[in-house]
């Protein structure tokens, strides 16, 4: 479990020192501006949610929530007229984007989010809440857990100052992960899915009272839009701890809410942490193709219809359960046949199945694939066809695919090999 090193100071040279010392020069330089102009104004400005309790866990936190008791996009418009850019308004939620000039963020950030302190409550179960104007404390109950209520105010002579109205800093300290009343997860079933993701990324526990709640929340998931549930699915998917997040939803029985077929067990899992071996940007496209290549194509349609997957990952998806099932079918062929087969794969698919299997011949197929023959071309091409006066058409496909296979099979090993090679089969 993961305690932060100290509460946060009472001091204020000290609170300055710990926040100056989280952020880059240019995020201090930035919101020392913007704090500067919200104290001019009197405008409380605070620092909220996961950057807070990132800091204070002592982990390099990077993206940060800036909220304002009162109106944002008066506090945009006066950072415009003041240091220039310009703002995108968005009045329904009082949120305003101040695009920087370049003088405030020459390299850095190109735009910064202003969000007005709200209240939200929920019409019905698991809808889009009702949004109003309201004060912090509003905007602190709205959250999901009290780890993510902790606030750091800006302005003037506060900067620094923490707001802890719920209790966030002694959970954290404590390393509990706890809901802020009985009704949140009806409120948001995507909490569920949020709560898992928190205490498995810092080992945290969730508080007694908060796993109380679930077997009861559970039939909440149902009402989750397709789009909300893929969206939590693939928050977990890009962490580091995915696949103890998998195997913690599995056990809480929200996973089987989520879909009946979204089970995981201990091959999965470690099919699922070989994700870690991809780019950062490709983890979650590779996550869900490793934790579900193993699927049938009709179980497959069936999470398709609850999570609406996106066209690519879905081909890729498909793709990948097609070549896992017939990853045998290569054993004792030649590279050409082979090749020609795994080329009408998408390559992520192929580099999936390949990273999921762990030993034999079919492993080192793909991986032969994957390094040297997908690579391998023939040196004649279509234009040297044509020199030699072929009429363009099929035929040219035909006879580069013989001439690759020859190569791939080790019948042409050389530049005279093909010449002659292709001679006899013009
Ligand atoms: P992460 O490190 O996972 O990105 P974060 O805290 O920055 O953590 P975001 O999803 O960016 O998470 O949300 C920002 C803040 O908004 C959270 O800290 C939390 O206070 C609040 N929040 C986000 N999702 C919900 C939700 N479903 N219900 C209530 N509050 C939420």
């Amino acid at each position: 479990m993961s305690i932060p090193s100290s509460s946060w100071p009472a001091e204020s040279g000290a609170r300055a020192k710990r926040l100056a010392d989280a952020l880059s020069p240019t995020s201090l330089s930035l919101l020392q501006v913007v704090a500067d102009e919200a104290a001019r104004r009197g405008l409380p400005l605070y620092l909220v949610g996961g950057f807070v309790r990132d800091l204070l866990l002592g982990r390099p936190a990077t993206d940060f929530d800036l909220v304002v008791e009162g109106d944002a996009t008066a506090l945009a418009r006066a950072l415009v007229a003041r240091h220039g850019g310009d703002t995108i308004l968005h009045n329904r939620f009082g949120t305003a984007q101040w695009l920087l000039p370049d003088t405030i963020s020459p390299t850095g950030h190109s735009s910064l989010d202003l969000i007005s302190a709200r209240s939200e409550t929920y019409k019905h179960p698991s809808a889009l809440p009702t949004v109003r104007p309201g004060s912090l404390a509003d905007d602190l109950r709205r959250r999901d857990f009290t780890v993510n209520t902790l606030a750091l105010r800006l302005d003037g002579e506060y900067f620094g100052e923490l707001r802890d109205d719920l209790g966030g800093l002694d959970d954290l300290q404590r390393g509990l992960v706890r809901v802020l009343h009985q009704r949140s997860f009806e409120d948001d079933p995507t909490r569920l899915f949020r709560l898992v993701r928190y205490e498995k990324r810092y080992d945290f526990e969730v508080a007694p009272e908060t796993l109380a709640l679930i077997p009861e929340s559970l039939p909440w998931i149902k009402k989750l839009s397709a789009e909300r549930l893929r969206h939590e699915l693939d928050l977990i998917l890009e962490e580091d701890n995915a696949a103890a997040m998998l195997k913690r939803l599995a056990e809480l029985k929200i996973l089987a809410e989520a879909h009946p077929a979204l089970a995981v067990n201990l091959s999965i899992r470690r099919r699922v942490e070989k994700a870690m071996q991809v780019l950062p940007g490709e983890r979650r496209a590779f996550g869900w193709m490793l934790w579900l290549m193993h699927l049938s194509r009709p179980a497959l349609k069936e999470i398709e219809s609850r999570l609406h997957f996106h066209a690519n990952l879905r081909d890729a998806l498909f793709a990948a359960s097609r070549l896992y099932s017939s990853r045998d079918s290569f054993i004792g062929k030649k590279p050409g046949q082979y090749v020609a087969v795994l080329d009408d794969f998408p390559l992520d698919s192929v580099r999936a199945v390949y990273l999921a299997m762990l030993r034999g011949e079919a492993r080192r197929t793909l991986h032969n694939y994957l390094e040297t023959w997908r690579h391998v071309k023939p040196k004649t091409t279509g234009h040297t066809l044509k020199k030699l006066g072929l009429e363009p058409g099929p035929r040219y496909q035909r006879i580069l695919h013989l001439l690759r296979d020859a190569w791939l099979d080790g019948e042409v090993t050389s530049e005279e090999e093909e010449k002659r090679l292709l001679e006899k089969l013009v």
